[in-house]
């Protein structure tokens, strides 16, 4: 099983697609040590996200106490403080540490609203590499602001020795944001086909599943059903700021209940997550998340191989592209059937007074009052 801990809302980052930002938790309301430390052992990939988890003081304790709890322990930060992660490195050479990286300098900067983010990030990595690090690299939420640039940021990535992984806009209660919509599906879409051809051209197999899990992202981005279905609940699970454990981080009715006030079995074997499970078997959200995504790729009998469908398809098109040929992408995706969606502006933060955005949530107890959006939707 997968989990994710959204360790806190506090972020230093100013990002237009998610506004956690502007929902900062209280640093003593947030998820302890101590209530981490009740989790069991034998998570596949377990993730330290946030908000910007550099920002939690404890961030090297809550290591220590997660990482002999999984196969793969993985820090998500935005990577403003890398001097922050160099002893956990140290400490922990394997552990996979990703950095939020937008597109080239101006763009990620905009998007992110971050004056010197890209290149604070660029000298990060090299400083984490030194410190011995050996799962190092960038995250990229594809959007119409960054779709151009995506075969660009992966030839940087790889120039770097670094990894990069993918995600798209989506709506949730982790982001605070429920008007997360592509101006132009088909373009985006098409700039992502690019990526996975150069994927596909590479030598390593761990690129070509990837290539996999961006034509899923395909079939998000123009509000298509999921490739395979999902598995929240059973295979993964959320845990946010205030120790509630969630099915996923986008439907805000799937609360399977709360990890400062119970113990992990007696939350996962409860009435709540049965119906969680049922309800997520019956789920029509049109989403694609690399947590989501990756869990449901994998087979049943060992967690590090493929299930057969996308075996099937990356032997077939890595072949495919290994003798000159291209990808039939017409075979996948059905380009006529594209989901209009609303035309929701998004609007950088860079160089903006944000001060007067931010509402700290002190106080708030129950997960209605967290998350006042309500519901989630991605169409
Ligand atoms: S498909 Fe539904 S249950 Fe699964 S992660 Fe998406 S919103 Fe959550």
């Amino acid at each position: 099983m997968d989990l994710t801990v959204i360790s806190t809302y506090r972020c230093n980052s100013r990002c237009q697609m998610c506004y956690i930002w502007q929902n900062p938790t209280v640093q003593k309301e947030e998820v302890s040590v101590e209530t981490l430390a009740k989790l069991p052992s034998g998570f596949d990939n377990l993730n330290i996200s946030g908000g910007e988890p550099t920002l939690r003081r404890d961030l090297a304790e809550i290591v220590d106490v997660l990482y002999p709890k999984a196969r793969v322990t993985e820090i998500s930060s935005n990577g403003l403080h890398p001097e922050r992660l160099v002893p956990i490195v140290e400490r922990y050479p394997n552990i996979k540490v990703r950095f939020s990286l937008e597109g080239l300098e101006a763009t990620n900067n905009a998007i992110r609203g971050e004056k010197d983010g890209f290149q604070t990030k660029l000298r990060g990595m090299r400083m984490l590499k030194e410190a011995g690090g050996t799962d190092l690299g960038f995250a990229i939420v594809i959007q119409d602001e960054n779709a151009d640039q995506l075969v660009r940021v992966y030839e940087l990535a790889k120039a770097e020795n670094l990894e990069l992984s993918t995600s798209t806009l989506h709506n949730a209660w982790q982001f605070y944001k429920n008007d997360n919509y592509f101006y132009d599906r088909r373009k985006v879409a098409r700039e992502v086909e690019r990526l996975i051809t150069a994927m596909l051209r590479t030598g390593k197999v761990k690129n070509w599943f990837r290539a996999y899990l961006n034509l899923g992202l395909i079939e998000k981005i123009l509000g298509h059903d999921r490739l395979i279905p999902c598995t929240a609940a059973r295979d993964f699970a959320f845990i946010d700021p205030w120790a509630d454990v969630w099915a996923c981080n986008v439907r805000s009715d799937l609360l399977l209940g709360n990890l400062a006030r119970q113990s992990w079995d007696e939350i996962m074997s409860g009435e709540p997550a049965r119906r969680a499970a049922a309800k997520v078997d019956q789920c029509r959200q049109n989403c694609w998340m690399v947590t989501t995504a990756r869990t449901a790729m994998r087979s049943s009998l060992h967690p590090s191989l493929p299930k057969l469908s996308p075996l099937a398809w990356v032997v077939w098109n890595k072949l495919k592209v290994s003798l000159g040929g291209r990808i039939d992408f017409a075979r996948y995706i059905d380009y006529d059937n594209v989901r209009p969606s609303p035309l929701i502006p998004r609007k950088s933060f860079l160089g903006e007074n944000v001060k007067a955005y931010v509402k700290v949530q002190k106080g708030l107890e129950t997960p209605a009052e967290h998350y006042p959006l309500g519901e989630f939707f991605n169409r």
